[in-house]
C-alpha cells in the first residue's frame, strides 16, 4: 500500500501545507481520503491526477476537509470523466445536495454516487475499512485499513482512538498545535503522547498542522517522546510512504 500526503495542513494556511487530503493506493486501486483546499492541485503535482480519483472518502464536513470537492467534480467533468463516488459520515448526502443547489450548473454533470457510512466495517473503492467515531466539534470518523494504515481524521487524542489504531503499521494522527496552545477538539503533543503511551504502532505521522507548529517540530516530538517511545515524524505534503 502507498499512502501519499496531499495536504498536511489545516484551516489556517502555513504557506507550505495545503488542507487535508491523503491518497491511498494498493494493487491498482486508488482512494482519496478528504478533499480540502489545495488537494486538487496536489493531486496533479503527485502525478496521479484528478482523472484517476473516482472515489472520495470523507472523515467529516469541516471546510478544510471538503473545500475542493466541487472543484474536483468540475475538473473531472471538464476532463470527460463521468463518475464520482463520495462516501462519508451521516449528512454527506445533504452536504452534496446543498453544495449542488448553490452551484446549480454542476447538477447532472457527473454520475454522482453518495453513500453514508457509520462506525463499523464497510468497503470502499475495493478497500476494506473500519470506521471509528472521533472526538471533534463535528461528527467525524477515523478510518483503518487492515493492519497497514489508520487515519485519525480530526480528533482529540483519547484511549479509544489509540486502541482503534493499535497494531497499525502507520498511524497518521491530528496534532494541530504545540503544547502551549489551549485547545479542545484537537490534540497537542502532550495529550497525544499520553494517549499513545504503551501502544504498538509501527510509525506515527503528525498532520493537520496549524501555523502555530512552524519552527516547533523538535519540541513537539520531545513532548510526545516523554510519554510514547515509538517512531514519530511530521507529515509533509507530497511525501509517499510505502507500507507492507
Ligand atoms: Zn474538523
Ligand atoms: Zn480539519
Amino acid at each position: 500500500m502507498r499512502v501519499t500526503f496531499l495536504g498536511s495542513g489545516s484551516a489556517m494556511p502555513t504557506g507550505e501545507r495545503f488542507q487535508t487530503g491523503i491518497l491511498v493506493q494498493e494493487g491498482g486501486r486508488t482512494l482519496l481520503v478528504d478533499c480540502g483546499s489545495g488537494v486538487l492541485h496536489r493531486l496533479q503535482q503527485s502525478g496521479v491526477g484528478y482523472e484517476n480519483v473516482s472515489t472520495v472518502l470523507l472523515t467529516h464536513h469541516h471546510l478544510d476537509h471538503v473545500a475542493d470537492l466541487l472543484p474536483l467534480m468540475k475538473a473531472r467533468w471538464l476532463a470527460g470523466e463521468e463518475h464520482l463516488e463520495i462516501v462519508g459520515p451521516q449528512g454527506t448526502k445533504s452536504l452534496l445536495d446543498d453544495l449542488l443547489e448553490v452551484h446549480e450548473y454542476m447538477q447532472g454533470k457527473l454520475d454522482l454516487q453518495v453513500r453514508e457510512v457509520v462506525p463499523g466495517e464497510f468497503s470502499v473503492a475495493g478497500f476494506d475499512v473500519s470506521a471509528y467515531e472521533t472526538r471533534h466539534s463535528l461528527p467525524c470518523l477515523a478510518y483503518r485499513f487492515g493492519d497497514l494504515f489508520t487515519f485519525s481524521g480530526d480528533s482529540e487524542a483519547f484511549a479509544g482512538l489509540a486502541n482503534f489504531a493499535e497494531g497499525s503499521a502507520i498511524l497518521v494522527h491530528d496534532c494541530s498545535f504545540p503544547d502551549d496552545v489551549d485547545v479542545s477538539n484537537h490534540p497537542t503533543p502532550e495529550t497525544l503522547g499520553k494517549a499513545l503511551a504503551g501502544r504498538e504502532i509501527g510509525r506515527v505521522y503528525l498532520t493537520h498542522l496549524y501555523p502555530h507548529t512552524d519552527g516547533r517540530h523538535d519540541e513537539m516530538l520531545e513532548s510526545i517522546a516523554t510519554q510514547y517511545d515509538g517512531d514519530v515524524r511530521f507529515a509533509e505534503d507530497l511525501t509517499t510512504i510505502s507500507v507492507e
